[in-house]
């Protein structure tokens, strides 16, 4: 990421200013900042639903926007997980965590959906509906459903919000210990510094759309 700056249209100043960061294969990026510090829009910039006033972004080497292209969100593989988990309230879990993959036979996305079940720990749940499921089971299938395509990169917004304390600890260390595992690129927005320090391998201090910090966990001391 390039030297991005966004504005919404209404806005009086640059809500994005200059972000630059460069993300490694299988990095884990957390963003802190104070409500309204841009971290969902940064999200919005890259997933492809607003566009930029200039910079650019590149994934795996390939051009996703600069001042002559626009790739749209679809076809970007990046995928978003949003704090109310958006799942499919009239399908199964099994088709819940289907629903993204194309391009695929039958008997292939019954394997990846299989995969992301024994990879979320959720085999036996495969029939329930999303009501039928606790909290922090809902959050895993929306995690399952976001890792099934294998995405270049995946963006979290505050997933874990909703979740009472112990929850939110379990699955950030499951969280973790997946994303790891599948080596998935990713970068997760919250309001909790103990979330980013225990998901993140750099954080970002963001302050009215601009980095002010950025370092390793160990590294960082943030008061806001
Ligand atoms: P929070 O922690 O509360 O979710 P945030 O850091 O994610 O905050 P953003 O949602 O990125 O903040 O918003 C950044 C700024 O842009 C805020 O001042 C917000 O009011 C403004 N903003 C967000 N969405 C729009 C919009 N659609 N139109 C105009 N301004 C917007
Ligand atoms: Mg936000």
């Amino acid at each position: 990421i390039e030297n991005l700056n966004y504005q919404y249209k209404n806005a009086n100043e640059l809500t994005i200013k200059d972000f630059s960061l460069d993300i490694g294969k299988g990095e884990i990026i957390s963003i802190l900042g104070e409500s309204g510090s841009g971290k969902s829009t940064i999200l919005r910039l890259l997933a492809g639903l607003e566009v930029p006033l200039s910079g650019n972004i590149s994934i795996d080497g390939k051009q996703i926007v600069d001042n002559r292209h626009f790739i749209a969100p679809e076809k970007r593989e990046v995928g978003l997980v949003f704090q109310d988990y958006a799942l499919f309230p009239h399908m199964t879990v099994e088709k819940n965590i289907k629903f993204g993959l194309r391009k695929m036979t039958r008997q292939q996305k019954q394997s990846r959906m299989d995969e992301m079940l024994v990879l979320v720990n959720l085999s036996e749940y495969r029939n329930r509906y999303p009501y039928e499921l606790s909290g922090g089971q809902q959050q895993r299938v929306a995690l399952a459903r976001a890792l099934a395509p294998n995405p270049s990169l995946l963006l979290f917004d505050e997933p874990f919000s909703n979740l009472d304390a112990n929850l939110q600890y379990k699955i950030r260390e499951d969280l973790r210990k997946i994303l790891k595992k599948t080596g998935t690129t990713s970068i997760f927005v919250t309001h909790d510094q103990n979330d980013a320090r225990a998901l993140a391998d750099r954080m970002i201090f963001l302050r009215k759309g601009k980095i002010e910090k950025i370092g390793k966990p160990c590294d960082m001391l943030v008061h806001y």
